[in-house]
């Protein structure tokens, strides 16, 4: 259910917008673009839907599969090909790279978001890939929880 009424103050809230918002864990940058919430007359922030943040965060871990990740061969020392063609990824993966994802979740306008990590780039076809899709899998949490709290999302309520 989403809420009419601000829980701090009691004023109405409004759906609107928040341009931009950012978050970093790790190695893990996200900026968040476009996102719905709810807003009251006194600037305090809510989610569109209490569930939202979780909502995010499954969605998230389901897209994040569509990203492109590196092959790991060997036991003890791990080598990484290109997922796309094969080669060995000889450069490190230091290259910061954002990949642009159009957030669709029930009753909730589209947006998007951004996760930029470091990414190794195939020497050969020049296809950038993710290293851990794993490690990835464990910043998003935080580094979206930092962004809402530097948006001063009121969370909780
Ligand atoms: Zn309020
Ligand atoms: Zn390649």
């Amino acid at each position: 259910m989403a809420r009419s009424h601000c829980p701090l103050c009691k004023a109405k809230v409004e759906p609107s917008v928040l341009d931009e918002i950012n978050g970093e864990e790790g190695r893990l940058a996200v900026r968040v673009y476009q996102m719905p919430v709810l807003q009251c007359s006194n600037g305090h922030r809510l989610f569109s839907h209490p569930d939202f943040p979780l909502l995010l965060l499954d969605w998230l871990a389901q897209s994040g599969t569509k990203l492109p990740v590196s092959a790991a061969k060997g036991m003890l020392i791990k080598k990484y090909h290109c997922c796309a063609c094969g080669e060995p990824l000889s450069e490190p993966d230091d290259q910061r790279h954002s990949f642009r994802l159009a957030v669709n979740l029930p009753d909730t306008a589209p947006f998007e978001i951004d996760l930029t990590m470091p990414v190794h780039r195939c020497p050969k076809c020049r296809k950038e890939q993710v290293h851990s899709l794993k490690q990835v899998r464990n910043d998003a949490p935080a580094a979206l929880a930092h962004a809402f709290k530097s948006a001063q999302m009121t969370a909780g309520m």
